[in-house]
């Protein structure tokens, strides 16, 4: 008899996993239908001994203490801020559009204060931020939204931006400074071994029964649980009830050259070329050296494993109504498929550990000897 059976090995199910064991001493089922634990955010070492990401580039960020240093109690770190140049015009110039973008895609000199100007006069003039579109032409107007991110959106949704909430591309700022970071977030760092490391570190416990190669449809009836927790899409627990929540696919292509060093930072965008979005170094990110070096393409489609929400207005009324099917359940869902909500990894995190503290409130009610009374 488990306390929890927890479907999903990623960052959600991992970090309720480890709490509610270590914290609660509950007794939890972990499982996985891959054959491996970190979700998403597995790494490996491929043939050639070089670590990369199966599921895709993954850089840690956060502005949050509590995260980090909940995490922090698992792995090392390797500070390590991404840098990210689009392909435009022939150039590769730095993403999110900065000064250096501005100055050397035009072959100006501008300072901040001009460039500030520069954009002011190319902006549009919109007063209700709606969509993805809205986002960019307020920043920048529509020759740099052309240049970056019109085919890099329709690419990676297959839709306008026009047709997608504004919290998408609103993801990538615009800068009048030279800061080429691709976050600016408090904390941005990798773990020092690894993400599959420092998941093995958090599920080392002697409560967590892990079981992987398993659909929770294969064993729901053979086990004993009191509650659960999924992580997986909403819509698939409800056998699609409502129909299909619209995901996003990639499919990755890996490369290994025999070279050390491949291109001039972690991520190169292709906004404009190409079927892929864009091309990662693995190295840039682990900090590994290697005589060889590996990288990823990205190839957006709209089949295979879920790997993106897609933030739309019909989506979201969609998934409301999953939503509420969840409230006549006595499951937990978390995460971002479960959620539907396009969330990074420490978002993910944050969620977990505010649902841990939502079930530890559920679970031990104040007594009334110690309830204040105002
Ligand atoms: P997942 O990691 O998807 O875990 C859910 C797990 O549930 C999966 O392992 C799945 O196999 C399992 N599962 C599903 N259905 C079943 C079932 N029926 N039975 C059993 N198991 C099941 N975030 C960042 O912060 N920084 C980045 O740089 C970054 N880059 C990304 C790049 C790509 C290409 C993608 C796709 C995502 C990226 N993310 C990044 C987001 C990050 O991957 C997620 O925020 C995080 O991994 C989500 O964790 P999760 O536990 O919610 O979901
Ligand atoms: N985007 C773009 N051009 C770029 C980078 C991003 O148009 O060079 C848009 C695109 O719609 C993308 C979104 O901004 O899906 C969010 O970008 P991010 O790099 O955060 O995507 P993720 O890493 O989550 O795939």
């Amino acid at each position: 008899m488990f306390d929890y059976l927890i479907v999903g090995a990623g960052f959600a199910g991992s970090v309720l996993a480890e709490r509610l064991a270590s914290i609660e001493g509950k007794k939890i089922l972990l499982i996985d239908k891959r054959n491996h634990i970190g979700g998403n955010a597995y790494d490996c070492y491929n043939n050639e001994g070089i670590l990369i990401h199966k599921y895709g580039p993954h850089i840690f960020h956060t502005n949050s203490k509590e995260v980090f240093q909940y995490l922090s109690k698992f792995t090392e770190w390797r500070n390590y801020q991404h840098k990210v140049l689009a392909c435009v015009d022939g150039l590769q110039v730095p993403i999110p559009i900065n000064l250096n973008t501005i100055n050397s895609l035009y072959g100006l000199n501008l300072s901040s204060a001009e460039v500030e100007g520069f954009l002011a006069a190319r902006a549009e003039e919109i007063t209700q931020v709606k969509t993805s579109e809205d986002v960019v032409l307020k920043a920048v107007g529509r020759e740099l939204y052309e240049k970056f991110f019109k085919g890099y959106t329709k690419k990676q949704w297959d839709l306008d931006p026009a047709e997608l909430d504004a919290s998408v591309t609103a993801r990538v700022p615009t800068r009048i400074n030279k800061d080429d970071r691709y976050f600016t977030d408090t904390y941005q760092a990798m773990p020092l071994h690894g993400f599959t490391k420092m998941f093995e570190k958090m599920l080392d416990h002697p409560n967590i029964k892990i079981l992987l190669n398993t659909d929770y449809h294969e064993i729901i009836n053979e086990i004993q649980y009191a509650k659960m927790i999924f992580t997986g899409p909403v819509d698939e627990y409800f056998d699609y009830c409502y129909g299909k929540l619209p995901y996003r696919s990639l499919q990755f292509k890996f490369e290994t050259l025999d070279q050390e060093q491949f291109q001039q930072t972690g991520t190169i965008n292709y906004p404009n070329d190409y079927a892929f979005t864009r091309i990662t170094e693995f190295k840039y990110l682990t900090g590994q050296k290697h005589t060889k070096t590996s990288l990823v393409y990205e190839f957006p489609k709209a089949e295979g494993d879920p790997y993106y929400p897609i933030p739309r207005p019909e989506n979201a009324e969609l998934y409301k109504k999953y939503q509420e099917l969840t409230h006549q359940t006595n499951a937990y869902f978390v995460g971002r498929l479960a959620t539907y909500k396009y969330y990074n990894m420490d978002q993910v995190v944050a969620q977990a550990l505010s649902t841990f503290k939502k079930i530890q409130a559920e679970t031990n009610p104040i007594s009334d000897e110690n309830k204040i009374t105002v």
